[in-house]
């Protein structure tokens, strides 16, 4: 028999129950819109989390960090992942929760610090020039007169291309030569170059292939008649985790798209710092190369009131680095100690480092807010609910809390189902609804019937 080792879906579930997130569906000017990339409300903290999107882009966020501050299900998760959205579709977004950090065989830090890293993308890039264009010059050019081992001279082709923006002069390896007399080319064909970080990566007559790599459609589209493309392809996103991972398997090679495609083989070896450091190394001489470019993500931790002082002064000195990703804090507490110590502090955050906190207050949801957001939910999921079932789901979560209304949905579709229903009806609610307890039914419950719990 095969034992497989299954990885951990955790990190990807928890933001599973966002996907209708897509942004913070500002306008322009920085206003919230009524209903927009999947946001429903919560106004003034969309408006701050664009502030915030801002700020991280002109680079006034360095040694800062966000707290979400609110009652639990007011969309704080949503927030943070709607302010990496606005930062860019593709930067990374890591999600924890801050009590991961206590684990028996992994030091606390070491628990931050791949978070971190989690949070940290890197950027492949691939620079793609594409010339279309009439041959005008096609010369050899001597570089050196002395002729190489196979008695070939070793010069490189100058390519004069008359391309509707102008003559352009491309001065190409000397390999190319044997390709260019491999397509027969001479002066007065049209043809098309493809040059790939400095290589020619493809070259023929024009009619054979003048495609070009949409990013958008993801395939090669064909070129109107003479256009001159020129532009950056990025090839890949990783994060420095995704790499230390990678460079933690024993043995193959290292160079970094072998890194990417044996990202799915399981893990084996323990990531060392030492082995990070050598990650950071390699990466830093891609990036002088021009080859990566770092992209610092969002690393969301909630319930921070559950992070320790050595935690805090951890995430002090990480923050300071010129490596951190964005750090968002949430909780829903109020003034509590903080964590292993007698000191009370607003959110059981030390109070020096409430300092260095960007605070935004998020809102309970209104009746209407909650079932608007209750029906993208059921749209996302691929549910049909009626209007009277939502309204009904609606007043649920008003009762107990939104999360507890959306957490509904997916059992209700299954009683819906084994009625032989395609669609989620008021009964079906009121049944999952007196089968599960929401957090304040049950505290009530524990109340009243405190003498037949053991406590
Ligand atoms: P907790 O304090 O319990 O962690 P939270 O404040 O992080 O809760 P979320 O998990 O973000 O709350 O919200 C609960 C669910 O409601 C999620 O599916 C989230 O995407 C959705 N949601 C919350 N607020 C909004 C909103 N304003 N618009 C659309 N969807 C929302």
């Amino acid at each position: 028999m095969k034992i497989i080792k299954v990885k951990s879906t955790a990190k990807k579930k928890r933001i599973a129950t966002h996907t209708h997130i897509k942004g913070l569906g500002l306008e322009e000017n920085g206003h919230a819109r009524p209903l927009a990339d999947g946001f429903v409300g919560q106004k003034s903290a969309r408006e701050a989390g664009g502030l915030v999107a801002e700020m991280v882009r002109q680079k006034k966020m360095a040694g800062r960090a966000v707290l979400f501050a609110g009652p639990s299900g007011t969309g704080k998760t949503a927030l943070a992942l709607g302010i990496s959205k606005e930062l860019d579709h593709k930067v990374p977004f890591c999600a924890m929760v801050a009590s991961e950090v206590y684990s028996s065989e992994v030091k606390k830090t070491e628990v931050l610090m791949e978070n971190f890293r989690r949070a940290i993308g890197i950027r492949l890039k691939e620079k793609k020039e594409v010339y279309e264009g009439e041959v005008t010059e096609l010369s050899p050019e001597e570089t050196d007169s002395v002729p190489d081992i196979y008695g070939k001279s070793t010069c490189h082709v100058i390519i004069e291309l008359k391309t509707v923006k102008g003559t352009k002069q491309l001065k190409l390896d000397p390999s190319i030569y044997d390709a260019l007399i491999k397509e027969k080319v001479a002066v007065g064909d049209v043809i098309c170059i493809e040059i790939n970080s400095g290589e020619v990566k493809r070259l023929g007559r024009s009619d054979a292939f003048a495609t070009e790599f949409d990013l958008e459609k993801e395939e090669y589209v064909r070129l109107p008649k003479g256009q001159v493309h020129k532009k950056k392809k990025i090839i890949e996103y990783v994060t420095l985790h995704d790499l230390d991972v990678e460079n933690a398997r024993p043995g193959g090679e290292r160079d970094i798209l072998s890194l990417i495609g044996q990202m799915m083989k399981p893990r084996k070896t323990e990531i060392t710092d030492k082995l990070r450091q050598e990650v950071n190394k390699v990466i830093n001489g891609y990036i002088n190369e021009g080859v990566a470019e770092l992209v610092p993500g969002v690393l969301f931790i909630d319930e921070v009131h559950m992070l320790d002082m050595e935690c805090f002064s951890y995430l002090n000195r990480a923050l300071e680095s010129s490596l951190s990703p964005i750090v968002i804090f949430a909780t829903n507490r109020g003034i509590c100690n903080v964590r292993g110590t007698e000191m009370a502090s607003p959110h059981g955050v030390p109070v020096d480092w409430l300092d260095r906190l960007v605070i935004i207050k998020t809102e309970t949801y209104g009746l209407a807010e909650m079932i608007q957001i209750l029906a993208i939910r059921a749209q996302v999921e691929g549910l049909k609910i009626d209007e009277e079932s939502l309204a009904y789901l609606g007043e649920i979560g008003q009762r107990s809390s939104l999360r507890h209304a959306v957490q509904l949905l997916s059992p209700a579709s299954i009683i819906a189902k084994m009625s032989g229903r395609d669609n989620i009806c008021k009964a079906d609610i009121e049944e999952v609804n007196s089968l599960y307890l929401d957090a304040k039914s049950s505290a009530k419950l524990l109340q009243k019937q405190k003498d037949r719990y053991i406590s």
